[in-house]
Parts: C-alpha cells; sequence; structure tokens
C-alpha cells in the first residue's frame, strides 16, 4: 500500500478530484490537510481555520479507506483545544500545525498538545525554512522535543527539518537509541522535500541508515486539486533515489506506505484510521501488511557508517560541485524543485 502522506487541500477540491489524482497517481490512501493558506483561509484566522476543517470533514466522509483528513489549528489559540476536538468529532482523524508566531516549547501552546496526546492523534509538523518568504526561525527540528513532555504523541516532522536536517534526524533518533518501536515512536520524518535536488540523496541515505525505514514515511507535499502527474513526479522522485541507493523491496514498501500506516494507526479503531461508517462500497483491497522490513541496523554502527566517506558517491551525481554549478534557477525548474507561478506552485517547503 501506498499512503502520501502529506497532501494539501486549498478548498476548491471535491472528494472526486481528490480520488481521481490518487488513483492517477498509483496512491493507495492519501492524508489530506485542511486548507490554511489562501481563498480566505489563514493560520492566523481561528474562524477560517473552523471552516477549513469543516469543508476537509465534508470531503473525507464516506471515504475512510482512500482518505484521512487532518485539522489545521492555530495552538497559540485559546480556542483550538475545542476547535480540535470539534473537528474530530466531525470526522477529521489528525492535526497539522505550523509554527508561525509561537515556539513548540512555548507554554501557551501545551493545552492544544495535551490534548491531541489525550485523544492519541497523529500529528503532522511543518519543520524547517519556508520558500514563500515567511521566517522559518520558529520551526527548527529540536524545539519539538518540548512535545516528549506529552507522552503518546505520535509526531512527524515534516521536509526532514530542511536545512536542519541533521537535527531532525537527531530528534527521532532518540527513540532509537532508547529502543522504542518504530510504531510506538514519538517522533517519525516525513521526507517530502525539502531538501533540494543537490541534497536529496545525502539527506536520504543518512536518515535511512541512522534511523530504519520506519522513521521515514512518503508525502508529496501537493496542493489540491491537481493532476495525478504532479502527485506522481514527486513519487516519481522518491522512487528514483530508492534506485540510486538500492533500497530493498522491504524498505521501499515501508517508506511509502508501512511507516505512515503505524502513524495513523490503520485498522486500530483509534483516531486516524478508517471507521465502520466510513467504509464505503469502493471495490479496493484493504489496506496490505507491509511487507516485512530487513533487520535495522545496529545504531551504533549505523552511525559510524554514515561518517564514512561515501565511496559509492559518482562524480556526476547531484552532489557534486559539477553537478551543484549545473543547478542555476533553470536547471532546478525542469527538475520540479522550483515551480513559477506563485507561492501554491512553490513546492516543496512551502508547508
Ligand atoms: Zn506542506
Amino acid at each position: 500500500m501506498v499512503i502520501d502522506a502529506h497532501l494539501h487541500c486549498t478548498g476548491r477540491e471535491t472528494a472526486g478530484d481528490v480520488l481521481r489524482a490518487l488513483d492517477e497517481a498509483r496512491i493507495d490512501h492519501g492524508v489530506l490537510l485542511a486548507p490554511f493558506l489562501d481563498n480566505g483561509y489563514s493560520l492566523h484566522d481561528p474562524g477560517s481555520l473552523r471552516r477549513a476543517n469543516a469543508h476537509l470533514a465534508r470531503l473525507v466522509k464516506g471515504h475512510g479507506d482512500r482518505l484521512t483528513g487532518f485539522a489545521v489549528v492555530d495552538p497559540s489559540d485559546a480556542r483550538s483545544s475545542t476547535d480540535l476536538m470539534r473537528a474530530i468529532d466531525a470526522g477529521l482523524r489528525g492535526c497539522k500545525m505550523v509554527p508561525s508566531g509561537w515556539y513548540p516549547y512555548d507554554d501557551h501552546v501545551q493545552p492544544l498538545f495535551a490534548t491531541a496526546a489525550e485523544a492519541r492523534l497523529p500529528l503532522l509538523f511543518h519543520s524547517g525554512i519556508f520558500i514563500d518568504g515567511r521566517s522559518g526561525r520558529f520551526c527548527r527540528p529540536t524545539f519539538y522535543e518540548a512535545l516528549r513532555d506529552h507522552p503518546g504523541v505520535r509526531v512527524a516532522l515534516a521536509h526532514v527539518g530542511w536545512p536542519w536536517t541533521d537535527e531532525a534526524i537527531a530528534v527521532a533518533l532518540i527513540d532509537r537509541i532508547h529502543g522504542v518501536p518504530h510504531d510506538a515512536a514519538m517522533f517519525r520524518l516525513d521526507i517530502s522535500f525539502g531538501p533540494p535536488p543537490p541534497f536529496r540523496r545525502e539527506v536520504l541515505k543518512r536518515a535511512i541508515e541512522t534511523l530504519g525505514a520506519g522513521s521515514l514515511q512518503f508525502g508529496s507535499d501537493c496542493f489540491l486539486p491537481c493532476s495525478g502527474a504532479e502527485i506522481a513526479e514527486r513519487r516519481g522522485w522518491v522512487e528514483a533515489l530508492m534506485d540510486e541507493l538500492d533500497w530493498d523491496a522491504g524498505t521501499r514498501a515501508q517508506v511509502m506506505g508501512g511507516t505512515a500506516a503505524a502513524w495513523l494507526q490503520m485498522g486500530s479503531g483509534t483516531p486516524g484510521t478508517q471507521s465502520a461508517s466510513d467504509a464505503d462500497s469502493d471495490s479496493r483491497q484493504a489496506p496490505d501488511t507491509p511487507p516485512p522490513v530487513r533487520p535495522e541496523p545496529v545504531e551504533g554502527q549505523a552511525l559510524a557508517r554514515s561518517l564514512e566517506p561515501d565511496s559509492s558517491v559518482r562524480a556526476d551525481d547531484d552532489s557534486s560541485p559539477a553537478a551543484l554549478s549545473r543547478h542555476t534557477p533553470r536547471h532546478c525548474r525542469r527538475r520540479g524543485w522550483l515551480v513559477a507561478g506563485g507561492p501554491r506552485r512553490l513546492g516543496p517547503i512551502c508547508c
């Protein structure tokens, strides 16, 4: 099963649009985030977020086997806990937050985190910089260590925290060091890019060798409505890197679906899962159990390996000095990294 764990709604999409795009991109399940960037929706307007969450609840209703809706709230708003639980009651199953004007360790946002932890909700946070002019200073990965004060939370940090990718990997590593099973870990990393092309191969290589596949999950970060081809293109970026890095089938399946399925607790009857009333007559099969994953590397060995020179790097690969010099803006546009046409078209590290 392939799960796209990071898809943005804009308020202009319909369930039909979304399902069609997922089918075209061969995505079995999509995690949809309530709109919060434009079309009258704003992170700084709680009323607009309530409308956004209501829109998404209507959209996913009856499609729980294909779609999981995540509410968006501003935890610095005093009503955010109430708004979140109202959205959950309406059928949403997780929460996305984007620190903007607040830090994850601020005292005044902890009540919302406590509410989410008590409800056992999967949480997705933006981490890293933005490329649309907003400051990313609120979104450094280590700031999210404050979530450890809320046992039971299941957090995904988006974009591997780029440019603070080492920091994001370190935050997720703590669970590995303490032997917490991947499924029960507080932190996993959403590999939506994030790192621009010259960085991607190295970032994924370091992340997989340090954390294992069970800590990494695929997300396209596409904005709906969009074509299936757009989602498939971003899926292709990841699959090409998997080929380069020679990941085995089990590792690929874990990153493309298994990790997110555990994060969403699919099939457990808890938030983030399909409920019986959600099931519709879609003939698709229930989520498959991911194939077995290769044994996790012993952490110390993996860390040591990650510090060794990488003899497999080719002179012409994306991270070589020669390749870097080719990454002019035109080259990056052609590669799909920077896409002209306004903030929603910027693609990676939007939020
Ligand atoms: Zn995003």
